[in-house]
């Protein structure tokens, strides 16, 4: 076992541009050429390093120099010269000095996690307090506004074992949303189908719409309407016999106490960007179970290594048992920032059991891929 008394020395951070291969429409906005990212590395005086992303996305959590700067110039000084063994402090610390800005506080304990883990020679799973599963099923989201080339990623999906699809709706007409899903009904009856509108509904006609779209019995239905509308929320979950997820509605705990006194919803997606950190993810999705509702392992526009603190806080939440959509990396960036691929094969993601997350960024690419670098420490 390494010293985990041994202080944090070294704070870097690179904000990066990393280019998608195709644009994608969700409900609440459009993503296209390329997505943000910050990644944080610490460094320990004994040499080991500890890595961490935060995964904004500007019209949901917030955006990329909102978390760059609340890394770089509010959160560095209370990191700075502490033992790696006071990670709750520094998190409790750090959700107190800056308001919002979930993304930066889970790129936070993320890499808090992968330090002391990667000293002790144990997996975040276990900090995390151990391991329920060594796979994930794996969803990918179909959110293309060209559906031709979603039924190619859809065959390339086939091929690879993949068996869970979540259908973004809302982003354009309900007729493009109806032909979509009796095509899928048609021709991929073979995959799990999820909805997510991702808040895209117009309260006026919205309980009309889902009802349409629950007649082809997804698995779920995820968030129609916009995350304050709690109200309405619960007034759909009444109208159709489809399981509603609470997405945008529910950040972090505080949240889920409401969307559950107000019965908003049947389950949640849990994201760390949103909870702001792996534990409070954890406390999310225990909320969840302890009042009947499902929980999912939901994420941003992220690279292979947010994919990864998500998949080492799924593993150790048996809660999640929905899946998770950790797909960009393989289906959606052009190229992700890991060492090695993301571990994403048969339709499922195998969880690494090494010290801390199991594989580290390639230095080279974040460099390549950098469009600002954080002060020098
Ligand atoms: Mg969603």
């Amino acid at each position: 076992m390494g010293n985990l008394d041994q202080h944090i020395t070294g704070f870097e951070l690179w904000h990066l541009s990393l280019p998608v291969v195709s644009a994608r429409d969700h409900g609440i906005g459009r993503v296209d050429g390329a997505c943000e990212i910050i990644v944080l590395r610490l460094s320990a005086e004994g040499g080991e390093i500890g890595w961490g992303e935060a995964s904004p996305w500007v019209v949901f959590t917030g955006s990329p120099e909102a978390s760059f700067a609340a890394l770089d110039r509010y959160i560095r000084p209370l990191v700075m010269g502490r033992p790696v063994s006071d990670r709750a402090e520094i998190m409790r610390q750090a959700s107190r000095a800056v308001a919002h800005c979930t993304e930066a506080k889970a790129a936070l304990e993320t890499a808090l996690l992968d330090l002391e883990g990667r000293i002790s020679g144990l997996p975040v799973h276990k900090l995390l307090g151990g391991k329920c599963r060594d796979e994930i099923p794996l969803s990918v989201s179909l959110a293309n506004p060209d559906f031709a080339q979603d039924r190619a990623l859809l065959d390339r999906l086939r091929a690879d074992g993949v068996r869970i699809v979540k259908l973004k709706t809302g982003f354009r007409d309900h007729a493009f949303d109806l032909m979509r899903l009796e095509a899928l009904a048609q021709d991929y009856s073979n995959f799990a189908l999820r909805v997510d509108f991702n808040q895209g509904l117009e309260p006026k006609g919205a309980l009309s719409r889902v009802r349409d779209i629950a007649a082809f019995k997804p698995d779920f239905m995820e968030q129609p309407v916009r995350a304050p509308l709690f109200g309405l929320m619960a007034e759909i979950r009444g109208a159709i016999d489809v399981p509603l997820l609470a997405d945008e509605s529910v950040f972090g705990p505080e949240d889920m106490a409401r969307a559950i006194h107000e019965e908003i919803c049947d389950g949640v997606s849990v994201k760390i960007m949103k909870s702001g950190s792996l534990t409070r993810a954890q406390e999310v999705a225990g909320m969840a179970e302890r009042h009947g509702l499902k929980a999912y392992g939901g994420d941003m526009f992220e690279a292979g290594l947010a994919h990864l603190a998500g998949a080492h806080m799924i593993a150790a939440t048996p809660a999640i048992d929905l899946g998770c959509e950790f797909y960009q990396a393989r289906y959606y960036l052009a190229e992700d920032i890991l060492e090695t691929p993301f571990p994403c094969n048969g339709g499922a993601v195998q969880v690494p059991d090494g010290p801390g997350l199991g594989i580290r960024p390639d230095v080279d690419k974040l460099n390549h891929y950098c469009i600002a670098k954080g002060r020098a420490a």
